[in-house]
């Protein structure tokens, strides 16, 4: 019995949402009573994965298979599948991301495993059964899943966890995995980034926009005030529909869920598909210049006002610090 833990890098990093994931892993691990391996695939400098003791993995496996370089969702569940049995994990752990949610089901197939996607929080024990709280219905509501299988796999939702550093370097061990050929059969030929700016979903602090701003011209003021904060930029969606932003910066029902730490919502009405993708945000922020506007109800702060005049002052704030 152990917890076997996927950390995914991004250019040959972890992120913060990594340490989350492996900070998660560990406290589970600590409730059963048993070690933390960590399982990493593709390029990344052995002192980037002896690192990750640091937030509790004893050990560490490295794929470095040249066929693996790429995510290939179908491979990479195989071989997180092998591992897991070789290691005699019963529990494994990932970041409920863009690659997790593929990767998820898949292991669970191969395990036989039960699957809880997008945790929030550490499951409560009771014997070998696991009860992991997550959000449902586009964030409007939680569910209680009641693992009973021996085996389980469960995704956490980025910025739900605490990392917490408690270890020291890991130690790293070369793992060669066998996949099949059925394995590859979808291939990714060439990841294009959109963007060098601050990834959407892994972002704590978000400057969003929605059709307040009244047309495209108007982003500079919300890129600069993005900028000077280190946040990412997220729009609502008739913003995106009408291309004044790319799609990538659509949140809500119909978008991306984000939980960041601090979420600026600028000339945003609050309309409950849109909240369905931010309300789980740590604090959020409104501006906006009708005080009905339903995106008060849910702020932490609220500035009633024009956000042609609100968001300069608030960029020559920040100047100022
Ligand atoms: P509006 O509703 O037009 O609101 C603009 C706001 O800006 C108003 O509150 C206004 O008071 C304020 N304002 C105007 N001028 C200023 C100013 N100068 N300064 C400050 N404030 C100002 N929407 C999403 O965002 N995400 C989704 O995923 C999504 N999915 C959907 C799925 C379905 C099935 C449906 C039916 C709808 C969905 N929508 C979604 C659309 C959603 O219902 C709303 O229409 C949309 O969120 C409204 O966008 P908005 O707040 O930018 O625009």
């Amino acid at each position: 019995m152990s917890v076997l833990v996927y950390v995914e890098n991004a250019e040959g990093k972890f992120k913060k949402s990594i340490f989350e994931v492996v900070s998660y892993a560990k406290a589970i691990a600590k409730q059963m009573n048993t070690g933390l391996t960590a399982i990493s695939i593709g390029d990344v400098a052995s002192s980037e994965l002896e690192n990750l003791g640091k937030y509790g993995a004893e050990k560490v496996l490295n794929v470095g298979n040249d066929k693996l370089k790429s995510f290939v969702n179908q491979a990479y569940a195989s071989v997180i599948a092998e591992a897991a049995k070789k290691e005699s994990a019963n529990v494994v752990v990932l970041s409920n991301s863009f690659s997790g949610k593929g990767l998820a089901p898949r292991i669970g197939v191969k395990l036989e495993a039960a699957v809880a996607d997008g945790a929030i929080e550490l499951p409560k024990t009771d014997g070998g059964k696991f009860i992991v709280k997550k959000t449902a219905f586009s964030n409007k509501a939680f569910a209680m899943v009641e693992m009973d299988s021996e085996n389980k796999v469960i995704s956490l939702t980025p910025n739900s966890y605490k990392v917490v550093e408690e270890g020291s370097a890991a130690k790293v061990e070369e793992f060669t995995s066998e996949n099949k050929d059925s394995d590859f059969k979808v291939i990714i030929k060439e990841i294009v980034r959109a963007t060098d700016k601050v990834s959407l979903p892994d972002a704590e602090l978000v400057v969003s926009a929605g059709r307040g701003l009244k047309g495209p011209e108007n982003w500079g003021m919300i890129e600069e005030l993005a900028n000077l904060l280190g946040a990412a930029t997220a729009c609502s969606k008739p913003v995106s529909d009408a291309d004044w932003r790319p799609h990538s910066e659509h949140v809500g029902q119909t978008g991306i869920a984000i939980s960041p730490n601090l979420y600026i919502a600028i000339g945003i009405s609050g309309a409950i598909q849109h909240l369905a993708g931010v309300s789980s945000s740590k604090i959020i922020v409104v501006i906006n210049k009708d005080p009905e506007a339903p995106f008060f109800k849910v702020a932490d702060y609220g500035i009633v006002g024009d956000a042609f005049e609100v968001v300069p002052k608030m960029i020559e704030a920040v100047k100022a610090l």
